[in-house]
């Protein structure tokens, strides 16, 4: 199969669109009619643009009311699509791509409508051209695939053919098993979107929330397995409509889409055993085995306060960089790199968004595999100035410029910690922590679709559906990203934040860190009082939860009353769901706005989202992040 994408995808004019479409590496496009109108120019000039692009117009659509006109009307539809196939001629191009009807005097019937198509063919046949039919899911009377392949098949001319468009099949739930009974060669052409599981018209739901492959919640790998046993080798091209997408920029939303396709391609491949298209194939999704280590950049003269927070939470120094301003700080299996170096990109990082997380390491089986399939997925790989005798560590550029580093245990990579850092040993003061829980990440609502593509097109990983938590400065959108979890591993597991409002925490975070990044980590604990507790000990300030809260918990628990004393003294909150018990607690947050999380999760699968709008107005009322205080 071959990539292409409609117009109407993403922004800009007409020219705009075609240049973002050709640099994302498209072939192939289907103009959207409101662009083409739009254009100050010919139809030729905008075939000869699309020639000196290298892409292939594969139609102009859509042609809309066509079938079941009663009879006074009839002649005028016809010569209506004279008209389309002058155009078609002038953009050099050969299919005229029909809608359903929506017209309210449109006759029904079967062999009516296949008699009209009949016709059109004809027409189109005298031409050289070819009709294709697809049935919107709002059509008045053929808003499902199977009647339209129905007329198609009675129409019985080769010329006419079906297009099959997956939001229109999957928006209304249809059965997929006849897409496998029709012949490839008659159909014209595939068209792809995504959308999240939302109750709502057809109409709306498709006019502003589809969305790329991976990014929503339609089973595309099924649709696309329905498609392969027909044969089908033609385009697989995107029509998105998106109001984020109409607001991005055109580049970026062509790369995503190409990046969307090229893996749904792939996963198909996978799930199927066999490849689905000419296209080389790529490396295999990462699986995530745990997080590595997670780097921050401070400022050589914030470096000791800093240390001293970390130090305060029980982390031990072991280890420091052999030729930089670098420390490596450990506790249980948890790493972190404090990067203070003046020079690199740590530095660059620091610079623009002060004390923050400006790389995070994933432990992979594979990691130049990993680096391969993103590097073939168009994400910008990332190659750091190295000191003598220093590992390259393979990484991509992430959220707000940050790197994502893929580390492995089958090669030098893996004793990263060993060949750049002078030997030290992780002290036994610790505070109980063991491992990184989640990492938490707030961006611009715009670009959590695009991060939601990267992570999901990167890595084998798992999304769970978005939520919406309530802020006191409005609603943030939430969207978990689960790697690895079920394979044995510490796995990764990711939370993508995002807020229309500007009066959000999560979009303070973004606007004061100057863009998108981490805003906060979660550590296990196998004992959270304890180590909370400890943690207090040493100085470390917990954001304060308010009473109520845990009189509330008194009210819906079973908690006994004793507990609650204790989880109030430490400032913890509770959760339980199916799976069993969790815990959590927050240090106030540091100069850059982040903090971290202290988690005990007994076989909990969440993320405390009840207690999320808690925390929130916890550390709106507290203000704007001040330094965390430690002794
Ligand atoms: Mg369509
Ligand atoms: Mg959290």
């Amino acid at each position: 199969m071959k990539t292409s994408i409609a117009t109407v995808c993403i922004s800009g004019n007409l020219h705009d669109k075609l240049e973002a479409i050709a640099a994302a590496g498209f072939r192939a496009v289907e103009i959207f009619e409101n662009d083409l109108i739009a254009y100050p120019g010919s139809p030729r000039d905008v075939r000869r643009m699309c020639n000196d692009l290298d892409l292939r117009i594969i139609t102009c659509q859509p042609f809309r009311d066509f079938e079941g006109m009663p009879a006074h009307k009839r002649q005028r539809t016809f010569d209506r699509a004279e008209r389309k196939f002058d155009l078609l001629q002038e953009l050099g191009t050969d299919l005229l791509f029909v809608c359903s009807s929506l017209a309210p005097d449109a006759e029904a019937g079967v062999d009516r409508l296949a008699a009209d198509f009949a016709e059109l063919g004809e027409r189109a046949a005298a031409r050289g051209m070819r009709v294709g039919f697809e049935a919107l899911a709002w059509g008045l009377h053929t808003w499902d695939y199977r009647d339209a392949w129905e007329i198609v098949r009675r129409a019985n001319r080769a010329n006419v053919g079906i297009v099959l468009d997956t939001f229109h099949i999957q928006a209304r739930d249809l059965d997929l098993s006849v897409i496998r009974t029709i012949p490839a060669d008659r159909i014209f052409l595939v068209q792809v979107a995504d959308a999240p599981k939302l109750q709502m018209d057809y109409l709306s739901r498709s006019r502003h929330w589809r969305c790329m492959p991976g990014q929503g919640d339609f089973d595309l790998v099924g649709f696309m397995t329905a498609l392969e046993a027909t044969g089908y080798r033609g385009d697989l091209s995107l029509e998105i409509f998106n109001d984020r997408f109409r607001a991005g920029s055109p580049r970026a939303v062509a790369l995503d889409g190409h990046r969307s396709l090229l893996s749904l391609l792939d996963e198909t491949s996978r799930y199927l055993g066999r490849p689905v298209s000419d296209l080389p194939s790529l490396p295999a999704p990462a699986i995530v085995h745990g997080v590595e280590f997670i780097e921050f950049t401070v400022l050589q003269t914030n470096r000791a306060a800093f240390e001293a927070v970390l130090a305060a939470m029980g982390f031990s120094e072991s280890g420091r960089h052999l030729t930089k301003a670098v420390s490596l700080w450990g506790q249980g299996a948890i790493r972190i790199v404090v990067n203070s170096h003046n020079e690199g990109f740590a530095q660059a990082y620091q610079t623009t968004h002060g004390t923050s997380v400006c790389a995070m390491a994933l432990r992979v089986p594979d990691a130049q595999a990993a680096v391969a399939r993103a590097a073939a997925l168009f994400d910008a790989p990332h190659t750091g100035e190295v000191g003598p005798g220093e590992l390259t560590i393979p990484a991509v550029r992430g959220l707000g410029g940050s790197l994502v580093y893929f580390v492995d245990g089958g090669s030098a990579l893996g004793r990263w910690a060993e060949v750049d850092f002078t030997p030290g040993e992780i002290g036994d003061h610790g505070a109980g922590l063991v491992s990184v829980d989640h990492i938490s990440q707030s961006m611009q609502y715009e670009e959590m679709l695009s991060w939601l593509l990267f992570y999901t097109s990167l890595l084998e990983a798992r999304k769970t559906p978005s939520q919406a938590v309530l802020d006191p400065g409005g609603v943030v959108q939430s969207q978990v990203i689960e790697s690895g979890l079920d394979q044995g591993h510490q796995g990764l597991r990711l939370v993508l934040n995002g807020s229309q409002s500007h009066r959000t925490l999560s979009a303070q975070f973004v606007t004061d860190f100057f863009g998108s990044g981490v805003q906060h980590i979660a550590l296990n604990t196998a004992d959270i009082r304890r180590t909370v507790a400890m943690m207090i000990g040493n100085g470390v300030e917990m954001l304060p939860i308010p009473d109520n809260y845990y009189d509330d918990l008194e009210a819906r628990t079973e908690l006994s009353s004793a507990d609650i004393d204790e989880l109030k003294a430490l400032n913890i909150l509770y959760d339980r769901d199916a799976g069993g018990e969790f815990y959590q607690a927050y240090t106030i947050t540091l100069d850059g706005g982040f903090f971290f999380e202290i988690v005990q999760r007994d076989g909990y699968t969440g993320y405390g989202a009840p207690n999320a709008s808690i925390r929130l107005a916890a550390q709106a009322r507290l203000g704007r992040p001040a330094t965390m205080p430690a002794k």
